[in-house]
């Protein structure tokens, strides 16, 4: 496969960020493009090691401007889409339906039909990689996991937005023959979270000494990935995926979150020179989420097996990593839960 010009989108959030660091260093001969409208959750300031590469460019827009989408792939004759623009945040989609399902359904719906018109039945050495997540699944309470052929069964707005959007991509392969490929994949951490997702959360109230909420019991079982293995799997999938194709990936790693919320109250109070216990006792037992899926868990056997993916990081080192880049980090973490960073961007990027 000669993919050479890949139109990354969502590349300036959280995900996104290490994916298009991983691509733009690992493959200086490919010209990566991240699109990306900068919303509260895009931050260049993820890419500032990247953004002098000659093999970047950044455009910034809206998935839902078709006009913007078709333009982007005849200016950098696009030949790969690695597709992450998304809401992705679920408690926002319970106050906001509206907005995922225009952002993560006709947003997805645009950049295939920018995709189908761009390449116009030409297929050959093309890729439309769309980033999906394992809640579409639903919750898997009664044991066992999720494999590519588990019923897709979205129980939030947010799910519900991603679902539609991966049966979207799947109808264009199936009507269009356009060369599609999909992932799921578990919970992500690692540094440039935005602080608003559980992990980041955390470290962020545990600074402050500010209440660490945990919905209902913290019952709640998720599978944990580090970001950097996240994006080596999109890096196999993309090169080494079938055209067609569903994978899962998942770090076999599940935590309770209370469980997980308190391994890193013991962390952060080595690190922070605290008593232990200290911040433990932050902990605050908040009104469950609406919906809240019980457990998550991943088989990514078919990725192992067809790519030779692994996760290289374990949850240690991963959660070492992670808080000693936030505590390296604070002034990003002050500038995006200040809102100082968005305006200041939106004047240096004006609105199309
Ligand atoms: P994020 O919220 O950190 O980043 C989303 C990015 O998309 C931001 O940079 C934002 O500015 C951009 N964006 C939003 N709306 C846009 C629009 N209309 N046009 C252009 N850009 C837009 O999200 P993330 O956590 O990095 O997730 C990235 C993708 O991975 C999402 O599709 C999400 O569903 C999926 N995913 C996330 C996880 C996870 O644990 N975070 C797990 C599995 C799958």
């Amino acid at each position: 496969m000669s993919v050479r010009k890949i139109l990354i989108t969502g590349g300036a959030g959280f995900i996104g960020s290490h994916v298009v660091r991983l691509f733009a260093n690992k493959y200086p001969t490919y010209t990566i493009v991240n699109l990306d409208k900068l919303t509260y959750a895009g931050n260049l300031e993820n890419l500032k090691d990247v953004e002098k590469k000659s093999n970047y460019h950044f455009e910034r827009g809206d998935i839902l401007d078709i006009e913007f989408l078709n333009s982007v792939f005849k200016k950098h004759e696009i030949d790969g889409v690695i597709h992450l623009a998304a809401e992705s945040h679920v408690d926002r989609s319970l106050h906001n339906p509206a907005e995922f399902a225009n952002t993560n359904i006709i947003g997805t719906l645009n950049l295939l039909c920018a995709a189908q018109a761009a390449w116009n039945g030409q297929f050959e050495n093309k890729r439309f990689y769309h980033i999906s997540t394992d809640e579409v699944y639903g919750s898997a309470e009664h044991g066992g996991f999720f494999t590519e052929e588990t019923p897709i069964d979205p129980r939030s707005p947010y799910s519900a937005s991603k679902a539609s959007s991966d049966h979207f991509v799947s109808a264009y392969n199936n009507s269009f023959g356009l060369p599609t490929l999909i992932s799921r994949c578990s919970n992500n951490y690692g540094p440039f979270h935005f602080p608003e997702k559980l992990i980041p959360l955390m470290i962020n109230n545990i600074i402050n000494s500010k209440p660490l909420p945990v919905y209902g019991k913290g019952e709640n079982i998720r599978d944990w990935l580090f970001v950097e293995d996240h994006a080596r799997a999109i890096d196999a999938i993309f090169h080494k995926g079938k055209v067609g194709e569903v994978y899962n990936i998942g770090g076999n790693n599940e935590w309770k979150n209370i469980d997980l919320v308190n391994l890193l109250c013991h962390i952060m109070d080595k690190k922070l020179n605290r008593r232990e216990g200290t911040s433990a006792g932050l902990i605050t037992h908040v009104k469950d989420r609406p919906g809240h899926d019980l457990r998550y868990a991943i088989d990514a056997s078919k990725l192992i097996s067809e790519t030779g993916w692994r996760p290289e990081v374990t949850f240690e080192i991963g959660l070492e990593k992670t808080v000693d880049w936030y505590l390296a980090n604070t002034t990003w973490l002050n500038n995006v839960t200040s809102g100082e960073y968005l305006k200041y961007y939106t004047n240096m990027y004006q609105e199309r």
